[in-house]
């Protein structure tokens, strides 16, 4: 699958749509999940053109990949969410959720949060 460059979260990188900033440098963008499922809920995308978790795990430099991961954690810190903890979460694909095809990380936190995943049936 070729990656979509009109993608939601390609658009926010291009300056199309808006976006509630939290971080961003040369690399990671973050921002508030506009419709969140916690009390706080923030997205973290590389700026790279990944579609989903496998693609950017096996994909981009390692340095990347580990400055992606320590921003995470530092964003993490800087929402306040370290001693409290939080919950991160990196859909991948249909059957992962995945709605945007952008790689992206949850983090989610705020207050104790509910099961690991839905109650349907396995
Ligand atoms: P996922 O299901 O893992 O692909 O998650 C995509 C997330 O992007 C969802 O939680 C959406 O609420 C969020 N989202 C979609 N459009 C926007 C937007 N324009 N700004 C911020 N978050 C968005």
């Amino acid at each position: 699958m070729a990656y979509d460059s009109n993608n939601i979260f390609a658009r926010i990188l291009k300056g199309e749509i808006p976006c509630k900033k939290v971080y961003e440098d040369n690399d990671i963008l973050s921002f508030h999940d506009i419709n969140p499922k916690a009390p706080v809920h923030v997205l973290v995308i590389p700026k790279g053109a990944y579609i989903n978790y496998s693609e950017f795990a096996i994909q981009a430099p390692s340095d990347v990949q580990q400055r992606f991961h320590q921003m995470v954690s530092q964003i993490a810190q800087d929402l306040g969410l370290s001693e409290t903890g939080y919950r991160l979460i990196m859909n991948c694909g249909t059957n992962g959720g995945q709605e945007v095809p952008h790689f992206h990380v949850h983090i989610l936190g705020g207050k104790r949060l509910g099961a690991m995943i839905g109650s349907e049936d396995i």
